[in-house]
């Protein structure tokens, strides 16, 4: 969390109360929350706030680095990129349950072909979509 602040610091943004309720709320959760359920977390402290303050806050955060979107056809849900540290999730198609996945699958080979077109590349968002293991389950049982 920590980090996080000092992140944004750095890069001369302010630490608005708003921001803080932003990064404090997902303390609340032990899933991913979605931007819904992060309104509801800091409504509790900071009652005034929009959904779209909410929104506001997420994208600028996660332009930072300080918080992962994850893209989910039922509505994104955000993570705190607490160790900064690079990595991908697996999204299940049928339920929704994310989970982190400790790899890239990025080589430089992308990175090459992209400098042919002189392009740089800064960042990229990766999700593997699929099913989890609890609704393979219940695949298998009605078949
Ligand atoms: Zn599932
Ligand atoms: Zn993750
Ligand atoms: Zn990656």
């Amino acid at each position: 969390m920590e980090n996080i602040l000092e992140k944004l610091r750095q890069k001369g943004y302010k630490i608005t109360p708003q921001r803080r309720a932003v990064l404090d709320a997902f303390q609340a959760f032990e899933t991913f929350p979605t931007a819904q359920q992060l309104l509801t977390a800091v409504r509790k402290t900071h009652p005034d706030v929009s959904l779209d303050t909410i929104y506001r806050n997420l994208a600028l955060l996660t332009e930072l680095g300080a918080v992962h979107e994850i893209r989910r056809s039922s509505g994104n849900v955000y993570e705190l990129a607490t160790g900064g540290h690079h990595h991908h999730h697996l999204v299940c198609t049928k339920c929704g349950k994310t989970e982190c996945i400790d790899m890239c699958p990025i080589s430089d080979a992308y990175t090459k072909e992209a400098e042919k077109k002189g392009f740089l590349i800064t960042g990229h968002i990766f999700e593997f979509y699929g099913l989890c293991s609890d609704c393979r389950k219940k695949e298998n049982n009605n078949r």
